[in-house]
């Protein structure tokens, strides 16, 4: 399979809000990340990093010109790949100990990860068999309800578990964002990890269906408006009800 050169594997789009959407195309779609990165007056956001096999830092100058705090929305391996590049690092408690210690099966790199998830490789040395995620222990522990301040803007800690016990949303009140990782977004939903749990999922679902959203950056796939969320919650519940 072809290979890809470093500088040509991520793809930044700038969006309305100060927000930068970041990606991996050479992955095929379903294991493929969404990076967020928000920018603040005093400092700016990362919302997850990606699978971690090309340096975030290096080749994407909108997540190294400036103070950054990158968060972890959960810990599998297609969302914290590049949190080692990074001085501060924030994750759920209940997540605390994979970021500092990940393994292939903690992070479901084992069994995902193979070449069958690229539509071409990332560049030498990669290979799907020795791939492992970076350990990157917390310098910040985030409980539901914290807030992530950037100085002009405020993102309040949502935890949301059920996809895995330490998943996150990131709720921004005054512009109606959420940043809702994977609990959240609009493809097929992952509810059979080793870690998820059914009745947390549900309780999560309907505590995100209480909060005024206008506009959801999920985990993966494209974002959307807070009707389609609204409608993407109450057809999934009603699918457990019946
Ligand atoms: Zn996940
Ligand atoms: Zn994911």
């Amino acid at each position: 399979m072809q290979r890809i050169r470093p500088e040509d594997w991520y793809r930044i789009r700038h969006l309305d809000d100060g927000v930068t959407f970041i990606d991996e195309p050479h992955i095929q779609e379903f294991y493929r990340c969404n990076i967020w990165h928000v920018r603040g007056r005093d400092r700016d956001m990362l919302v997850d990093s990606g699978m971690g096999v090309v340096s975030l830092r290096e080749w994407v100058p909108e997540v190294s010109e400036r103070d950054l705090i990158a968060v972890a929305s959960h810990t599998h391996f297609d969302h914290i790949g590049c949190h080692h590049e990074f001085e501060c690092r924030a994750v759920h408690e209940a997540e605390a100990d994979l970021l500092a210690e990940p393994t292939r099966i903690n992070t479901l790199a084992d069994p995902y990860v193979t070449d069958e998830i690229f539509h071409s490789l990332p560049p030498e040395p990669y290979c799907s068999q020795c791939y492992a995620v970076k350990r990157a222990p917390a310098t910040r522990i985030l409980r539901d309800g914290d807030r992530i301040d950037l100085g002009d803007r405020n993102f309040e800690v949502i935890h949301t578990p059920g996809h895995s016990p330490g998943g996150i949303a990131l709720f921004e009140a005054t512009s109606g964002i959420l940043f809702s990782g994977d609990i959240l977004y609009d493809g097929p939903l992952i509810e059979d990890t080793y870690h998820s749990n059914a009745a947390d999922y549900v309780a999560s679902m309907e505590h995100l269906l209480t909060l005024p959203v206008r506009l959801v950056h999920g985990g993966h796939f494209p974002s959307f408006d807070g009707e389609r969320y609204r409608a993407l919650i109450r057809n999934w519940l009603d699918e457990k009800q019946t």
